[in-house]
């Protein structure tokens, strides 16, 4: 078991906290990245090609990505912790992180970029097409599906916004849902209406998702009421059913919202914890977005800087 102190700790190695790190990196302080034992890298390293984020003409592989991300932030002096942090004490000013060895950091500034995970639907098929039909991110993904049948599920604001997105490539669009009215907000509801290319299936959940060796070809339908099952044609299935904000280890350290994503105050990443910042989706369920993650992340180091130098 040991003990390292440091200036500042960056929890989580998704874009956010990278980008943390090379501003702090660059601001001379050397911070230690906590980037978690089993998926360094966040949300990317499960990505393929990466075609939207500015610099990469040609596109990105998103492990790529973020080896490169890793490896501007090691030039720069992070410290880079391969394992979880799986306990915080924010309470004095010394912030201390536990880590899963029992390993303990203490840092007078932390900037936390957990990121969140994908709620998956947990059915069969959805794993096998992972990335050949399946997929978590429409603004990702969708370009891929130029005139082929899509199927959308989910019944919030993401999967109507999914779906209006979609409308511009797939031949037809259907989303499907598990109730028979929408979470979503009424504008989008309506404008999915509205939309000539959008099918709107409720009362209906994915049973399993089929396909060969060319990707999915189709989804089986159960029907919510009478039970019974059908199939629907699709290549594209985009399952847009929430996120889980990696916030547990947290244990009430931080202010949450209702959804378990950390609040922070106005434009700012400052969280109800003096000297705590928060950056990335862990933060922010609307963009969720490799860029808006790593702008956040700048902003966060950002307003850390500022901490440690007013904290002198
Ligand atoms: P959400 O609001 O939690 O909605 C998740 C949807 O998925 C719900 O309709 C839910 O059904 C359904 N669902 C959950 N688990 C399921 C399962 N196992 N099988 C089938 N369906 C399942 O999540 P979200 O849509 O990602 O939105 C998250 C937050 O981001 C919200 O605050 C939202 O307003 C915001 N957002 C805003 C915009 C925008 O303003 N343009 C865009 C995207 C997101 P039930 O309804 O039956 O629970």
């Amino acid at each position: 078991m040991t003990a390292q102190m440091t200036d500042v700790a960056i929890i989580g190695s998704g874009p956010a906290g990278y980008t943390a790190a090379i501003y702090l990196g660059r601001a001379g302080y050397r911070p230690t990245v906590i980037a978690g034992a089993l998926t360094p890298g966040g949300q990317l390293v499960n990505t393929t090609e990466v075609e939207n984020y500015p610099g990469f003409p040609e596109g990105i592989m998103g492990p790529d990505l973020m080896d490169a991300m890793r490896k501007q932030a090691e030039r720069f002096g992070a410290n880079i912790i391969y394992d979880d942090v799986v306990s915080v004490d924010f309470t004095g000013n010394a912030k201390t992180l536990t880590l899963d060895g029992a390993d303990t950091i203490t840092a007078r500034a932390v900037v936390v970029a957990t990121g969140s995970r994908v709620r998956k639907l947990g059915v069969p098929g959805e794993e096998q097409f992972a990335g050949r039909g399946v997929s978590y991110c429409a603004t990702c993904d969708g370009f891929f599906f130029r005139g082929k049948p899509i199927v959308v599920v989910g019944g919030g604001d993401s999967a109507l916004t999914d779906a209006d997105f979609l409308s511009r490539f797939g031949s037809s669009v259907t989303v499907v849902h598990r109730r028979d009215t929408f979470r979503a907000s009424k504008i989008l509801v309506d404008r999915a209406q509205a939309n000539e290319r959008i099918a709107l299936r409720m009362n209906a959940v994915v049973e399993r998702i089929e396909g060969d060796d060319t990707g999915v070809q189709s989804v089986i339908l159960r029907d919510t009421v009478d039970g019974s099952e059908s199939a629907l044609a699709a290549n594209g299935v985009f399952v847009a059913i929430g996120h889980t904000p990696a916030t547990e280890f947290l244990d009430g350290a931080l202010q949450l919202d209702e959804h378990g994503f950390i609040m922070v105050d106005g434009a700012s990443t400052h969280t109800n914890v003096p000297g705590v910042f928060a950056a990335g989706d862990v933060v922010d369920s609307v963009y969720r977005q490799a860029i808006s993650a790593a702008g956040m992340g700048c902003r966060a180091a950002l307003d850390a800087q500022t901490y440690l130098t007013d904290l002198g």
